[in-house]
C-alpha cells in the first residue's frame, strides 16, 4: 500500500498555509508577504489574518499577488467560542470565500452567546474551506477540545512561529490520540509567520497536484495528498507486509509511529532508502513516518490506515 501523496499523478508544490500580514497583527503588508514567499521559492501560500472585528474581519484578497509560478489560497484564522481554558479557539481555514460572514468576535475575548469553535469550523467547511486545528500546544488545547472540532480536516502538528516564539510547536501529541480514536485527519506544518520575529520559512506542506491552481491544491489538501517538511524531501512511502519502505532526500533517521507506544527508528548516514520493520507497532490501526536530516530538520508523512 502506497501513501496517496506518492501514488496520485502530478508533482509536489511547496506552500505555507498559515501567515499574517498587517491586515491583522503581522508586521508586513500583504504584497510584501507574498513577494517574500515567492522569492524564497514557494509555489503558493495562504494569507490567514485573524478574523476578528478589531481588524475588520479580514479575508485578505491576495489574487493581485498571484504571478507566473506562484498562486495564493484565500483564507483566515478564525476565532470564536471558548476552549476549555476559557480562551478563544484558533482555527485555520484555507479556501474560504472572500465574503465569509463574520460571527460575533469583536476581539480575542469571549462574548456571551457567540458561535462556538466547532460551529464556526463547520461553517468554514460548508463554505468550501480546508480546516485545521491550529497550534494545539500553544493554545493549551485539551483532548476533549480537539475531539469536539469534528469538522476539521487536519491538525497543525508543527507551527514554526510557536517553535521560535515560545518553544511550543507541537500538535502530534493531540493528533496521535485522535488518530487512535479513529479520527481521519491529515497533518500540516506551517509558519504562522508574523515577520515580527524569526517565524518564517521554517515549516511547510508539499502538496501533490497536477497543476498549481487554488482549486487543485485545495482538493489535494482535503484528500490528504501531501506531506509536511522543514527541509527533507519525502519521495515514497509504501507499507508492504510487515515493513515500511521510505525513500527520501539524504537523512540520518527514518521513524515509523503508530498507536500508543508503537514506534520504530532506523538510523544511518546519508540514507535515501530505508526499510523499517513493524514488529514494534503491533496491530496499530494507523502509521505515519518521520525522517530527520543531519541538521535535525524533519519531514512528516500523513497517517495511513492499515
Ligand atoms: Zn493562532
Ligand atoms: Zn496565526
Amino acid at each position: 500500500m502506497r501513501l496517496s501523496a506518492f501514488s496520485t499523478p502530478g508533482r509536489f508544490w511547496r506552500g505555507n498555509l498559515h501567515t499574517h500580514s498587517n491586515l491583522s497583527d503581522g508586521a508586513l503588508p500583504p504584497e510584501e508577504v507574498c513577494r517574500r514567499y515567492r522569492a524564497e521559492g514557494y509555489d503558493f501560500m495562504a494569507l490567514t489574518d485573524h478574523f476578528v472585528g478589531c481588524f475588520g474581519y479580514p479575508v485578505a484578497d491576495t489574487v493581485p499577488f498571484r504571478a507566473e509560478g506562484f498562486t495564493t489560497l484565500i483564507g483566515a484564522e478564525l476565532h470564536s467560542g471558548p476552549m476549555s481554558n476559557g480562551e478563544l479557539w484558533h482555527i485555520l481555514a484555507v479556501g474560504l470565500p472572500p465574503d465569509f460572514a463574520p460571527g460575533n468576535a469583536p476581539d480575542f475575548r469571549v462574548q456571551p452567546g457567540m458561535e462556538t469553535g466547532p460551529e464556526i469550523a463547520a461553517r468554514a467547511v460548508a463554505a468550501g474551506a480546508f480546516v485545521a486545528i491550529a497550534h494545539p500546544q500553544w493554545s493549551g488545547l485539551t483532548l476533549a477540545d480537539a475531539r469536539s472540532l469534528t469538522a476539521a480536516h487536519a491538525v497543525e502538528v508543527y507551527n514554526h512561529g510557536c517553535a521560535m516564539g515560545c518553544d511550543r510547536p507541537d500538535g502530534f501529541s493531540i493528533a496521535d490520540l485522535l488518530l487512535t480514536e479513529g479520527r481521519d485527519l491529515s497533518l500540516i506544518a506551517t509558519d504562522d509567520a508574523h515577520f515580527s520575529e524569526p517565524d518564517h520559512f521554517g515549516g511547510w506542506v508539499m502538496v501533490k497536484a497536477t497543476e498549481n491552481t487554488p482549486e487543485a491544491l485545495l482538493a489535494a489538501l482535503k484528500s490528504g495528498q501531501f506531506y509536511s517538511s522543514q527541509g527533507p524531501e519525502l519521495r515514497d512511502v509504501v507499507v508492504e507486509g510487515n515493513r515500511v519502505i521510505v525513500e527520501s532526500s539524504a537523512v540520518v533517521s527514518v521513524i515509523v509511529q503508530g498507536a500508543g507506544t508503537g514506534a520504530k527508528a532506523v538510523h544511518g548516514q546519508s540514507m535515501t532508502r530505508a526499510e523499517v520493520p513493524l514488529e514494534r507497532l503491533g496491530a496499530s490501526p494507523w502509521l505515519r513516518v518521520t525522517v530527520i536530516d543531519a541538521a535535525g530538520r524533519r519531514a512528516w508523512s500523513n497517517p495511513v490506515r492499515r
